[in-house]
């Protein structure tokens, strides 16, 4: 059968970490062995007190469809936690729950975007926003940001990208890939610039919790955003939880009614169990929380202190989230064909910076979610790497 797509599958992108970790369980079944520093996620295990909701709400018979948005009492416990770590009151009717984080991006580039509209998203940044808003018919203007500014978005720039046809805005801090943490001067410089445009924003905060340094502000906080804001967070990362699928938008009440709207077409609505479980999450303890950010910073220290040590490389010190961002230019400005080399020679799995937007090109992303001992014998492959790779190649 001729596979004849819709059109628009053209305008597709994707996330080159699954095919990178495709490539390199690929190596490990020829019985290569891999370090993985490629998949953004934490090797923690969920808490133990999320997977006991979890087993309660299965022996109750929470087994069958939810309500699209959520359980109401899944929907309370989220506003209630966001009201908690946002400085401001939120609803259950502004609160939508999803089958993991992703689908609030789908879903708001569905809902918003048009042909002609464009589309602000961070260069680099998480594949997905510009994948999605080219699929939704968007234009994308990437917003740049740099190494010199510690990959932070200059509000000056951001002020110049943005035009009468400005129709969605992606921020995302604490940051994936670079990891860095926008400031409430950043914040605020932004939110003046937006006061005069019609723009919606995406605020995705799914590493608001992962943080060691500075302080984690939502834009929608600020005077004016919050009925111009939609807040993406979800349990993947700070509950250690990718493999449950539970995210969640928070916005205005009228636009979480057309989110679920969308949602009732594409999955119907989360699993009941994980949205009692996720919610359990929220309210309980907060300590293994603590516990695995704690465990992040020391891996971050050791991974930024190794890199930083082979000569060639050089990496900032990220602020939250846990990738770092390494600048390699000097062993190669071609990153895709270093980050090639190191999966395919070296047997460290990392990605491009490449696989983020054009402004990545000669950085590599590092995920540090890994043990130490898996990080050390990392660093050594890298830094043995960089040697042989930069010998070969003569750069
Ligand atoms: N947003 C960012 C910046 C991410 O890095 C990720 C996952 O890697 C997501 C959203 C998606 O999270 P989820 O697994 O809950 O769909």
């Amino acid at each position: 059968m001729e596979l004849h797509l819709a059109r628009r599958m053209e305008l597709l992108g994707t996330e080159t970490a699954f095919e990178v970790l495709a490539r390199a369980k690929a190596l490990e079944r020829q019985g290569r062995h891999i370090v993985h520093l490629e998949v953004g996620e934490p090797d923690f295990d969920t808490p133990d007190n999320i997977k006991d909701a979890a087993i309660k709400a299965l022996a109750d018979g929470y087994t069958h469809y939810t309500p699209t948005a959520g359980l109401w009492e899944a929907r309370e416990a989220v506003a209630a936690y966001v009201s908690r770590t946002r400085s401001f009151a939120v609803t259950p009717e502004e609160v939508v729950l999803t089958a993991g984080a992703k689908p609030v991006m789908f879903f708001a580039m569905l809902l918003l975007v048009e042909p002609g509209d464009e589309v602000v998203v961070p260069d680099p940044g998480y594949p997905i926003y510009e994948s999605m808003a080219r699929f939704a018919g968007g234009t994308v203007r990437p917003l740049v940001l740099r190494e010199e500014n510690d990959f932070r978005a200059d509000p000056d720039e951001f002020r110049r990208l943005l035009t009468s046809k400005t129709k969605l805005v992606v921020l995302n801090s604490p940051h994936n890939p670079c990891g860095s943490v926008l400031t409430r001067g950043d914040l605020t410089a932004m939110a003046e610039a937006l006061a005069g445009s019609k723009a919606w924003v995406l605020s995705d905060e799914i590493y608001g919790r992962i943080l060691y340094e500075g302080e984690q502000i939502s834009i929608a906080s600020l005077p004016g955003m919050r009925e111009r804001t939609i807040i993406l967070d979800g349990f993947s990362k700070t509950y250690a939880m990718t493999g449950w699928r539970l995210g969640y938008g928070v916005m205005p009440a009228a636009l979480a009614d057309r989110m679920t709207q969308l949602a009732t077409n594409a999955t119907s609505c989360a699993a009941a169990f994980t949205q009692l479980a996720g919610a359990a999450g929220l309210s309980g303890s907060q300590e293994s929380v603590e516990r695995m950010v704690a465990e992040f910073r020391r891996r971050r220290d050791l991974i930024v202190r190794g890199l930083n040590a082979i000569e060639g490389v050089s990496c900032r010190t990220p602020q939250g989230a846990f990738y770092v961002f390494p600048n390699c230019k000097r062993v190669d400005a071609d990153s895709g064909r270093f980050a090639a080399f190191l999966l395919n020679e070296m047997g460290v799995a990392v990605l491009s910076g490449t696989a983020f937007g054009a402004s990545g090109a000669g950085y590599l992303r590092l995920s540090y979610a890994n043990s130490t001992p898996n990080l050390e014998e990392g660093l050594r492959r890298i830094a043995a790497g960089v040697e042989r790779h930069r010998a070969a190649a003569k750069v």
